[in-house]
């Protein structure tokens, strides 16, 4: 398929480079270290040789969200927001920006998320999971009450937020002892942002800002398969839920997320996302440089659904949510 969009595609400044090293082994670090900083070199033939024609792009991982000096979070942002828009003015043809954001304090991040939609044209924000603030043990979790204000803001400029994943600190991470290939995208990655986001669910988050748009990663970290046990384990046991939201927590998921195909090209696990969530939810992307191009491509151009359903997922809904076409 021609004229794909993809919206979880990565890059790296300086500052940030180095929290996506040991996610591969040392003989792939000079590979993954180029693709990181190239923005107008390979990936752009990649993206023509594999009939992509945007990449929405957003900063490595955990980066800003392991700052634990708000202050610093901030300039660090602020450094790498100024540089992605930097790029995206050479070719907005070809790519668009997700602003990072110093979420240590929502201050900070309600005037940098202001700043990179009203001033720089970004189309929404990724966040990579909880943030430490002030001490390294400190994790903030966005259903918190102090980001409210945050979520407020959010919804008023229409700006979807990706949550993307990271790992959970050490001292949080005591099942995975002794099994760290378990860590980042084998599985803790999926887990630590799967409970993040049903914390947003339950907290009611959504009541009171139903315009939200919330945009999960990796088919939707595993939330598709389980969202209905979710709602209704025990069913036979009539009680009211114990978590603050009015309503089930698929009706949140169901209203207020979007996923996409981000590392995880299997047409199995896309049909289960489609029967749960519909196709005008799900959109494609690669999670490049961690994932081949060619291999999100060669799968979705030829995964067994509708061309109507690959023609949304590919590229519409994409153009939809991020308003790409009326300009
Ligand atoms: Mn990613």
């Amino acid at each position: 398929m021609q004229g794909k969009i993809g919206l979880e595609e990565h890059f790296a400044i300086p500052d940030t480079l180095m929290d996506s090293a040991g996610f591969v082994p040392d003989d792939h670090w000079p590979e993954l270290e180029a693709r990181l900083f190239d923005i107008h070199g390979k990936r752009l033939e990649l993206m023509d040789k594999h009939g992509m024609e945007m990449m929405i792009l957003s900063l490595n991982a955990p980066a800003v969200q392991a700052i634990v000096d708000p202050v610093k979070a901030n300039e660090i942002a602020r450094r790498a927001n100024d540089y992605l828009a930097e790029q995206v003015a050479k070719r907005p043809d070809r790519f668009q920006a997700f602003a990072a954001l110093p979420m240590q304090d929502p201050d900070m991040a309600i005037r940098e998320l202001e700043r990179c939609m009203k001033d720089l044209g970004m189309r929404g924000a990724l966040v990579n999971g909880f943030s430490q603030a002030n001490s390294p043990e400190n994790c903030l979790y966005y259903d918190m009450p102090q980001y409210w204000p945050f979520w407020e803001v959010v919804q008023k400029l229409d700006a979807p937020f990706y949550l993307h994943p990271r790992n959970p600190i050490a001292s949080w991470a005591q099942i995975y002892e002794g099994h760290s290939w378990l860590m980042g995208p084998t599985w803790a990655f999926g887990q630590e942002t799967a409970v993040h986001a049903l914390r947003l669910m339950g907290s009611g988050l959504f009541d009171a800002y139903p315009g939200l748009k919330v945009v999960l990663g990796h088919m939707g970290e595993g939330l598709p398969f389980s969202m209905w046990r979710v709602d209704n384990r025990n069913a036979w046991v009539k009680t009211t839920p114990k978590y603050k939201a009015k309503r089930r927590i698929a009706d949140y998921f169901h209203e207020n997320f979007w996923l996409t195909t981000s590392g995880n090209f299997r047409t199995q696990t896309l049909i289960d996302a489609m029967l749960e969530i519909g196709s005008d939810r799900i959109l494609f992307s690669t999670d490049w440089p961690f994932e081949n191009v060619d291999h999100a491509a060669d799968w979705f151009d030829t995964a067994s659904i509708s061309e109507a359903d690959r023609v949304k997922i590919g590229r519409t809904n994409a153009q939809k949510l991020f308003k790409l076409t009326n300009e």
